[in-house]
């Protein structure tokens, strides 16, 4: 039976991958713990370590898992920015979930553009304590306005046809542009004066990093709401935030943050020692904060186990490769 050791787990992980354990005949061992060079131990008699985005997998720690006779490293995730994929290279293969459910994500980024905009978030919490009252809740329609998207990959495309759904005028930005795309591309400066909504949806890379940054957002609307879903690292935090406590743009919703893996998946209600920045925009009544769960519906759950599984079986079964990550040269 092949074993495999699950690192940064939460009681939801196990739902799909219990009920599919058998069926693809592993024995999953979970812990809640980070994967890093401490904790690698925990693999110990494993095939295989399974980890997911906030786990740190610099190079000390593929070295640990070659050391520790570690076979596979497969991410229960899409994007691999985490992994240092250059020194895993001939040593360790590293698989990934490159799709499961793009409509999951697309869905959170819609669902915190309308939150924010409408302010339902707040209307739940005035309507509770029996406050009717309609002041600071206007927001703007959708109908009409500009989105500008940035990548339209899987789920930038997925976030397109939601826009279009509700009459909004759309514009992207990506390095690649699709052959098929019936919207009009534009560059990244173009792109931020022309939005009324600005939607992530790009991976993080060498060139992303910061790609939203003071220069970008001095181009904005003073009314464009940002929304980010995909990697923290895309934005610099501190622009934003100093661009939203002078009113330069019109607000933010954010899924994803610079240094999350610090925080996100976790409670540290009860603890004073917070990242300032992200407190800072947490004080904020036109920025919305979830803590990186855009992926979490049902239906993305079992796609990435069964999608996960398939990659490990097929890996030490047929020696199959599939969606394997390579270094990009
Ligand atoms: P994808 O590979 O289908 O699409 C990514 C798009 O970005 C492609 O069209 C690509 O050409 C484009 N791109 C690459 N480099 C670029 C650059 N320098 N500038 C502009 N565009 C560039 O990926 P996807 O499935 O649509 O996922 C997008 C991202 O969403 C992932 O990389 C991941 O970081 C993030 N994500 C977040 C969650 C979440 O829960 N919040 C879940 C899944 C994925």
């Amino acid at each position: 039976m092949i074993k495999i050791a699950f690192f940064d787990t939460k009681p939801y992980d196990g739902k799909w991958f219990d009920r599919l354990a058998g069926e693809y005949g592993v024995e999953i061992r979970y812990y809640e713990s980070k994967l890093s060079e401490r904790t690698i131990v925990l693999a110990d008699g494993c095939d295989a370590v399974c980890a997911f985005v906030n786990d740190d997998i610099n190079s000390e720690v593929i070295d640990a898992l070659c050391a520790h006779d570690i076979k596979l490293l497969a991410m229960r995730c899409a994007g691999v920015n985490n992994v240092d994929i250059a020194s895993a290279e001939g040593r360790l293969p590293v698989v990934r979930v490159p799709r499961y459910s793009p409509y999951a994500v697309a869905e959170h980024a819609m669902a915190l553009l309308l939150t924010l905009n409408r302010k339902t978030h707040k209307a739940y919490i005035r309507t509770r304590d029996f406050n009717f009252s309609l002041n600071n809740l206007v927001g703007f329609d959708l109908h009409g306005r500009t989105v500008g998207v940035v990548g339209t990959g899987q789920i930038g495309r997925a976030f397109i046809n939601i826009c279009r759904g509700f009459g909004m005028k759309v514009c992207a930005y990506d390095v690649y542009k699709a052959a098929d795309a019936d919207w009009e591309y534009v560059s990244i400066e173009e792109l931020c004066k022309r939005s009324d909504v600005i939607s992530l949806h790009c991976p993080l890379t060498k060139e992303t990093h910061h790609l939203i940054g003071a220069e970008n957002i001095k181009l904005m609307k003073e009314t464009a709401i940002v929304v980010n879903t995909s990697r923290g690292e895309l934005i610099d935090s501190k622009a934003l935030l100093k661009a939203l406590t002078e009113r330069r743009i019109g607000g933010a919703c954010l899924d994803v943050y610079e240094e999350e893996s610090d925080y996100f998946f976790d409670d540290y209600s009860d603890t004073v020692e917070r990242d300032r920045t992200l407190a800072l925009l947490l004080s904020l009544p036109n920025v919305i904060v979830s803590s990186h769960q855009a992926f979490l519906t049902d239906d993305a759950l079992e796609a990435i186990a069964r999608v996960t599984l398939e990659n490990i079986c097929g890996f030490f079964t047929e020696g199959k490769l599939d969606n394997a990550v390579t270094a990009q040269k």
